[in-house]
């Protein structure tokens, strides 16, 4: 580490003060909440005004898939403000195409044109609205365990119960069960009992809805804050297969599991399988700038050839955005960082993780591949009944309270989620720092052993 932390409460204090009086927070009780003052970051560390040192295992919101402050992208950014800060999306502008044939040459199939946006949620918004302009349908299908974001449809397709409080307007959204086995809505017991099972209720969802009522079916190639489902072999070929022979648009959501997450630059790549749309976002660019996009097909492309596209922002495509994405793309292809993470998961955190599961009785499940993992905690084995309740707050919700703040003395900043920690540091992730976390967290577990029965 080049930069060290040094220690200045005082400084802390002041800007939690600061904070306290005038920021709003997300998803919060503002009056309970506490917020960590931040004094800096390099690599796979940020730091406090005590000095105190955590490593980022959560990647923030998932999002720093290339580490903190990556020189090459800190100063693609300095280079482009000096030279054009802002242009409006209709101009044609050098980083805006760079950044549109990076992101292109690495989609797969045919999905070679980018819009972009400021960021997850409005990628999906978008996807939505071609989907929906496309086929002249209004229905929309998501799953259960999934998050697609926080603006006003995003949050009616995501799943998970942050949709409950904005659940005003979800007309056309329609919910199905995705394959999930270690939970199987399907009493699966088998990858393949579960494939078939799924792909027969999304076709009875769909027959009983009217297939001529749907755009479009939205998944996350690999479900990431619902819990870091890999789905089973076959799955998303055979509901590309049903998009296909029903005229329905397949949008695939990369936001989380894009851009080296997973070992690859998409997900999608493990599957073989080519959506119609595909939303990405955060590792695009890290997160250094806001950014994120659709990757749209020739033939949906083709629909607003001669016929205008009736949406935008007054960001898309920002300059500073897309010179951080350029920098980031090109240095993940430089130094071998997607490559990285396929290797640290599968020799390191992978193997390391189901050692650990060994050795406590709140690890249900362990999943996932590349930087992208989740613990699945119980209180019991054998029932598999999560550790908290679904969707658990205050008291119900002490036992992971107790394991995060187990892994914070630690000095590891984790990712927790109703009843899961998730493994997710960047793809950078060094053999030294991927085993000092998963020492930590091995320790960190006992809090949570200590709850189960
Ligand atoms: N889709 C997925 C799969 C996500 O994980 C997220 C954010 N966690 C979003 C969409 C929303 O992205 P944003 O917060 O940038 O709007």
């Amino acid at each position: 580490m080049s930069v060290q932390p040094s220690s200045d409460p005082a400084a802390g204090a002041a800007v939690k003060a600061a904070d306290r009086a005038h920021v709003f927070h997300s998803w919060s009780a503002q009056g309970l909440i506490d917020p960590l003052a931040i004094a800096g970051a390099e690599g796979s560390y940020f730091w406090d005004y005590d000095g105190k040192r955590y490593l980022d295992f959560s990647c923030q919101l998932v999002n720093t898939n290339i580490g903190h402050q990556h020189p090459k992208v800190v100063a693609a950014i300095q280079e482009q403000a000096a030279k054009l800060c802002t242009i409006a999306p209709g101009f044609a502008v050098d980083v805006r195409s760079e950044a549109a044939r990076l992101v292109a040459e690495r989609t797969p199939g045919d999905l070679d044109k980018i819009f972009f946006t400021n960021g997850g949620a409005e990628a999906v918004e978008n996807a939505v609205r071609m989907a929906r302009l496309h086929t002249g349908r209004s229905k929309v299908l998501s799953a259960y365990r999934s998050y697609h974001g926080a603006t006003a449809a995003a949050i009616n397709l995501t799943g998970d119960p942050r949709r409950w409080p904005s659940d005003t307007a979800s007309a056309g959204v329609v919910h199905f069960w995705a394959p999930f086995l270690y939970r199987s809505p399907f009493h699966a017991d088998s990858e393949a009992q579960e494939c078939e099972r799924a792909l027969r209720h999304l076709e009875d969802t769909i027959a009983f809805e009217g297939p001529q009522t749907i755009a479009a079916i939205i998944l996350e190639t690999i479900p990431g804050t619902a819990g870091i489902m890999v789905p089973p072999p076959g799955y998303l070929a055979g509901v590309r297969e049903i998009c296909d022979r029903y005229g329905i648009v397949f949008i695939l959501d990369e936001v989380m599991a894009g851009f080296g997450r997973t070992g690859h630059w998409f997900a999608a790549d493990h599957f073989g399988v080519t959506p119609d749309l595909l939303t990405f976002a955060k590792g695009v660019n890290s997160g250094y700038v806001p950014l994120g996009g659709v990757a749209i097909s020739a033939e949906i492309a083709a629909t607003f050839d001669q016929r205008p596209y009736p949406g935008g922002l007054t960001y898309s495509g920002h300059p500073l955005a897309c010179a951080s994405a350029i920098a980031t793309i090109n240095a993940m292809a430089e130094e071998g960082i997607v490559e990285n993470a396929a290797a640290i998961g599968e020799n390191v955190i992978g193997p390391g993780l189901r050692e650990i599961a060994e050795r406590h009785p709140s690890v249900g499940e362990v999943r996932g591949l590349g930087v992208f993992w989740a613990l699945d905690l119980v209180r019991d084995e054998e029932t598999r009944e999560p550790l908290v309740p679904y969707n658990a707050s205050g008291a119900d919700n002490q036992p992971m309270a107790d394991f995060a703040a187990a892994c914070k003395r630690g000095g590891l900043w984790p990712f927790v989620n109703m009843n899961r920690t998730h493994v997710v540091p960047p793809c950078t992730v060094t053999e030294a720092e991927a085993k000092e976390g998963l020492a930590i967290l091995d320790e960190a577990l006992g809090a949570a052993d200590a709850h189960t029965v």
